[in-house]
């Protein structure tokens, strides 16, 4: 085994504190690598408060990871010792299912082994995220990451970049499109880089009037403050789609409004409690409501590829480990500008 140190919640009530911890040995087909970055997602949050409910503890958590690789087991072709690679959300998963042989293996029949908050696939081996400083993952689950980019800022592309390009992909949003990004955090910042890229017109729709100059810097065409009803009515029936990445209650019959004939509001946002919808509010104009999770493997190194050839990374602010606490709070009070990434250095 290899010794491992990280932070942990011990339980749903507790703060996250220094936690010693093991991997498993390098095996034939596993990559170890120090990770050097992390960054911090609302999952995290989620999932450490246990809002979701089935949390294991004690909980490293961290699904954004970058590092360079130490070791490699005897069977491994995709990376080598010396590279500069990246993990996700997902370490594993059944391989065989119709999902995992298309790539989709966020969808895997069998379920797939989430980076932390999981077991492996034994199902009783837990397995421990990247607020810590070095992990081994099976070779098909280590992505590749370009040395032309930020480390730092390349990290919440492993979640936060795939979570919103492969919505936006999937439903081809593009040229002609008028795309609305709900909630301008870690998600909504990296949807809006990734709609203007695409060709589409975006509007940011955002509870925070605040963060309305990020938005233009972003390459955002319109922000719209949603508490402002003047405002909000000036975009009734207007969007093509909305992706929306609000992490707390809110009410979606109130944006279906703003969708066109035949629009679609496609839900990445994952609050805890579940919301009322109306069927009136898709009858009129057709409208869908839809939701996505993550992307697959070759899709999000397809994503990081895009973002090493575009220039994307995401906004970061830098962060000590021992503020991880501070920084949840901030996060909860949507003052995050626009992602925390953990300088894993600083542990
Ligand atoms: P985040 O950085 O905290 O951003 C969330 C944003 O939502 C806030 O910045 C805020 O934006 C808005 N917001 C928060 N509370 C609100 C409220 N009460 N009413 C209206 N707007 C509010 O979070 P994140 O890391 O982007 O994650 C967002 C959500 O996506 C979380 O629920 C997370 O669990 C989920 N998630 C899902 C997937 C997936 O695969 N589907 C992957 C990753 C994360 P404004 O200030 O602009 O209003
Ligand atoms: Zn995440
Ligand atoms: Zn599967």
């Amino acid at each position: 085994m290899t010794k491992a140190k990280g932070y942990a919640a011990q339980s749903a009530k507790a703060d996250l504190t220094p936690w010693n911890f093991e991997r498993r040995e390098v095996g034939p087909h596993d990559v170890q690598f120090d990770i050097l970055f992390c960054g911090v997602c609302h999952s995290d949050l989620h999932q450490v408060k246990d809002e979701w409910g089935g949390s294991i503890f004690p909980m490293v958590p961290g699904h954004e990871l970058v590092g360079k690789v130490t070791k490699v087991g005897e069977h491994v072709k995709k990376h080598k010792v010396g590279d500069l690679v990246g993990v996700g959300c997902m370490v594993d998963s059944c391989r065989t299912c119709d999902n995992c042989k298309e790539g989709l293996e966020q969808f895997c029949k069998e379920g797939s082994t989430m980076t932390y908050n999981g077991y492996e696939r034994d199902k009783k081996t837990p397995t421990y995220g990247g607020y810590s400083n070095v992990v081994v993952v099976n070779e098909d689950f280590v992505l590749k990451v370009s040395d032309k980019l930020n480390l730092a800022a390349v990290a919440p592309l492993l979640c936060a970049g795939i979570t919103t390009y492969s919505p936006l992909r999937h439903w081809k949003v593009g040229k002609g499109h008028k795309l609305g990004v709900l909630g301008l955090g870690g998600l909504g910042h990296m949807a809006v880089k990734f709609g203007v890229a695409f060709g589409a017109e975006v509007t940011v729709l955002s509870s925070s009037a605040s963060k309305k100059e990020d938005a233009f810097k972003l390459g955002a065409h319109k922000f719209v403050v949603t508490k402002d009803e003047a405002q909000f009515k000036s975009v009734a029936g207007y969007f093509d789609f909305i992706l929306d990445t609000v992490s707390a209650e809110h009410n979606y019959n109130q944006y279906m409004s703003l969708l066109s004939t035949n629009g679609v509001h496609i839900c990445v946002g994952a609050p805890p409690t579940p919301s009322e919808i109306s069927s009136i509010s898709l009858i009129m104009g057709r409208k869908s409501l839809a939701g996505s999770l993550i992307g697959g493997i070759p899709e999000t190194q397809e994503m990081l590829d895009f973002c090493a050839e575009h220039n994307i990374v995401s906004e970061i602010e830098l962060i000590d480990i021992k503020d991880i606490n501070k920084a949840y709070e901030r996060m909860l009070r949507s003052d995050v500008r626009y992602r925390f990434v953990i300088d894993i250095a600083t542990l």
